[in-house]
């Protein structure tokens, strides 16, 4: 996944959009690009390669205005090259988009029919062209995007900017994340918390086929038929250190060493800790979809939580990469402590397969940030199956966090570095206890073994902390 940063504000459009993208830095990407909205019209810079690429050749320009957007690029349509770089820019219209535009061909094809020439060869430059058509007809910027909706199908998270509308931003979404913070001096858009946490840290995430119309500091939502919404902020803890080095020499080292406060914290939310029992009957469960995850009434859940544990009889894990992993040694972990049959898919076959989903059927889906796309997918189809869903993610309030049923945490801290350590070995640390837990629902975890099993639990991060030592 890419990233996406716009700004309009007090500060120089082109240092929050550049911090921004370097705090999405991590995740990989292939080029990368910002248009900032000039006295004289749009600048647009773009490059190959690395973010520094990108710096050296803003250094040889001044800017003073106070809109613009950025992107890096991890190209899907057309090679990694300068020409596919975002921004696009059609006719005074710039836009950044990650995802992937399905209908793409089709598009293209129309476009091109009606004298449309193309100068990148992606997907996402047609989305430019959409609008810039509708803003030629006389269209405002918001009316114009609200008319090229429904002709996009596919995967994106899209900023849109336009230089006859030099306050605005329409941020758009269907798929990849995207969420805005605003004060009064400034608003900033992006498809990570990272990037908006530095300047903003009350924040509103976007749901699928919502737009955001930003216009001066002022944000307002809307349904993608142009429906005023309510969206409420939420205040996140900005917590720098947690995103710094803090003296090794890179994050993922940094990260290892971090692997048994992790599990730790991942562990004693659901363990009573003088009773040496497991208490996993706080997961949320009955409370539907959730807008934001604080609002979850733990104290009214644990009947609930532990109805739904009880009537389990078929458990499918599902997750992509490391999380998969995971899932596997959840499997053997849960099917030998609970005797219910498990199976662990990869989301990406689980999505496409139709699958077989019984009832009764808890679908664990796991992902540190909560937005693997097709784990979520898979989330999404096993929920239209009627199965329960409890989640297992780092991010609190991601999206497969806020569509699950249930929720578990990893807790592990920010996690940046690409190969997952910390997170993989929370994730380990809650599936053991889950695998704990449904076998106490079923009577064959005794006292005094659910004892020695929550002392050997409680017991592996000081052991971990001996083998980093
Ligand atoms: N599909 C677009 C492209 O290839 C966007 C890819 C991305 O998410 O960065 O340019």
């Amino acid at each position: 996944m890419c990233g996406i940063v716009g700004y309009y504000g007090e500060q120089q459009p082109k240092d929050v959009i550049i911090s921004g993208l370097k705090a999405l830095e991590y995740r990989g990407y292939d080029s990368a690009g910002v248009t900032i909205l000039e006295a004289d019209g749009f600048k647009r810079v773009r490059a190959e390669g690395k973010l520094s690429n990108l710096q050296s050749k803003l250094e040889a320009e001044t800017f003073s205005g106070r809109l613009g957007i950025g992107h890096t690029r991890w190209a899907t349509h057309g090679p990694p090259v300068e020409k596919n770089a975002h921004p696009h820019l059609v006719a005074g219209t710039s836009i950044v988009h990650n995802g992937i535009v399905e209908n793409y061909a089709d598009l293209k094809e129309e476009l091109a029919a009606l004298g449309a020439s193309f100068e990148s060869d992606t997907d996402s430059e047609l989305i430019a062209h959409l609008v810039s058509r509708e803003i030629a007809e006389g269209k405002i910027l918001f009316d114009a995007v609200l008319a090229v909706l429904p002709k996009l199908r596919g995967a994106y998270s899209v900023l849109v900017i336009n230089d006859q509308h030099p306050d605005e931003i329409v941020a758009f979404k269907n798929g990849p994340p995207l969420l805005f913070g605003a004060d009064a001096k400034q608003v900033v858009v992006a498809s990570d918390l990272q990037a908006i946490l530095p300047y903003v840290q009350d924040v509103v995430f976007l749901e699928d086929d919502e737009i955001a119309h930003c216009k001066g500091s002022e944000v307002s939502v809307f349904s993608a038929d142009g429906k005023p919404l309510k969206k409420k902020s939420q205040h996140i803890q900005w917590d720098k250190e947690l995103t710094e080095k803090q003296g090794f020499s890179h994050f993922m080292l940094k990260e290892i060493y971090e692997q048994p406060r992790a599990v730790a914290n991942a562990i004693d939310q659901h363990i009573n800790l003088e009773t040496k029992s497991i208490e996993l009957n706080r997961l949320g469960f009955g409370q539907g979809v959730l807008d934001d995850i604080e609002r979850l009434n733990f104290a009214d859940d644990l009947e609930n939580t532990n109805d739904v544990l009880k009537g389990i009889e078929r458990i499918f894990v599902v997750a992509c990469g490391t999380s998969f992993y995971a899932g596997l040694v959840g499997e053997y972990l849960i099917e030998r402590y609970s005797k219910i049959p498990v199976e662990c898919e990869l989301g990406s076959e689980f999505r496409y397969r139709y699958p077989v989903i019984p009832e009764n059927s808890l679908v664990i889906t796991i992902s540190q940030s909560g937005e693997t796309a097709d784990t979520l997918a898979a989330l999404r189809l096993a929920r239209d199956h009627g199965a329960q869903i409890l989640s297992i993610c780092n991010v609190k309030n991601s999206s497969i966090d806020r569509e699950a049923d249930g929720h578990m945490y990893m807790n592990a801290g920010v996690e940046i570095g690409v190969a997952s350590t910390k997170a993989l070995s929370s994730t380990l640390g809650l599936l053991t206890l889950l695998a704990g837990a449904l076998a106490k629902s079923r009577g064959l975890l005794p006292p005094e073994q659910e004892q020695s099993f929550v002392e050997t639990l409680l017991a592996a991060p000081s052991h971990m902390e001996s083998v980093l030592a």
